[in-house]
């Protein structure tokens, strides 16, 4: 039969990245950032001068996208290329993460992007980080994972995360943006952020890495 698959969706800054990671490793699975996949098709529009509001343009980017992820290995961190160039860090600047918000809420978009993910699930099984993987990209996941956490516990994690990085951000700024792009990824008319009917749900805020990974894998255990 087809390899497992565990989903785990929820708002930006929930811990989802991070947990998916652990969850990876933990396993010995692959792991799907379809974040990231939203992500490039944003960079790509911007570098080739493709307005985000043209669905018909978008939509063709999306069908030709040209980018390789690279799984990290003993030796080397996770890689993403696009188009021949290194966009792991450059992906993840404040204007690429409005950018895919932007272009995700068209469905032909979507659609176009739906057999690059569905690739993502081989053997021995893989964790799969999202707004829509237990809803739309793999309803039939054995188990699935529904992360929140309050907005403003979201924006710090951001901004800690940001900062680390060398990024230069305003807290105040991040909670703005986070709250509009929660009301865009959970209003759009396809794939809105919700948690599918049998995911279970944790609320991430004030807990530590090791208890939300501890309750994930609990769950994960039980379901498989
Ligand atoms: O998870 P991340 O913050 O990297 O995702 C960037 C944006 O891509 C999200 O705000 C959302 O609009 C979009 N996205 C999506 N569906 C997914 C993953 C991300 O629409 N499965």
């Amino acid at each position: 039969d087809r390899a497992p698959v565990v989903t785990i969706d929820g708002p930006s800054g929930a811990g989802k990245g991070t947990i998916s990671q652990l969850l990876a490793s933990h396993l010995g699975w692959k792991f799907l950032d379809s974040g990231a996949i939203y992500r490039v098709l944003a960079l790509a529009a911007l570098h080739h001068n493709v307005e985000l509001d043209n669905e018909e343009a978008i939509t063709l980017l999306a069908s030709h996208l040209d980018v390789q992820f690279f799984a990290a290995s003993e030796t080397e961190s996770s890689k993403i290329i696009l188009e021949g160039e290194d966009v792991t860090h450059s992906i993840r600047s404040q204007e690429c993460s409005d950018a895919a918000s932007r272009v995700a809420v068209f469905p032909r978009v979507r659609e176009a992007l739906l057999r690059r993910q569905r690739a993502f699930r081989v053997e021995p099984g893989l964790i799969a980080d999202g707004r829509d993987m237990g809803t739309i990209v793999f309803p039939t996941a054995p188990a699935k994972l529904f992360l929140t956490a309050s907005a403003e516990e979201r924006a710090q994690r951001r901004y800690n995360q940001l900062r680390d990085k060398g990024f230069d951000v305003n807290i105040d700024t991040l909670l703005s943006e986070i709250k509009d792009r929660d009301f865009r990824d959970m209003n759009r008319a396809v794939a809105p952020l919700v948690p599918a009917e049998d995911a279970f749900l944790i609320d991430t805020t004030g807990l530590a890495i090791e208890d939300v990974f501890a309750q994930a894998l609990k769950y994960i255990e039980e379901k498989l």
